[in-house]
């Protein structure tokens, strides 16, 4: 009885343990994906600008497109800074006030997501 219970419990723990390395895989990945939407807001500024001049030199108004693409940009920054380390729990690209784009670590605990 006692060495069936010593097995399953190193089975629930090796479980348990791939379990967790699986959410944490996974919490790494939507990191990953947050920062990638924000640089894909970052690198189409050219063509943003670009589109406000063709706008403009048509006359047309470009009330509606700013204020689309800055809610583009503002939700995606939020939900960058929104994301949390699954090693230390707390906010992995905001230090203290601001959002830090370029680091490839948790500015916590420096747990790399990629
Ligand atoms: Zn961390």
């Amino acid at each position: 009885m006692q060495l069936i219970r010593g097995a399953l419990d190193s089975t629930r723990d090796f479980l348990m343990s791939d379990f967790s390395e699986i959410k944490k895989a996974k919490a790494l990945r939507e990191i990953t994906r947050s920062r990638s939407r924000l640089f894909v807001c970052v690198f189409t500024l050219p063509v943003y600008i670009l589109a406000l001049w063709a706008l403009l030199n048509n006359g047309r108004d470009i009330i509606g497109f700013m204020f689309f693409y800055m809610c583009l940009y503002a939700i995606f920054a939020i939900n960058m800074a929104s994301k949390r380390c699954p090693d230390c729990g707390k906010q992995f690209f905001v230090k203290v006030f601001l959002l830090n784009v370029i680091t490839k670590n948790c500015v916590h605990c420096s747990l790399p997501y990629d």
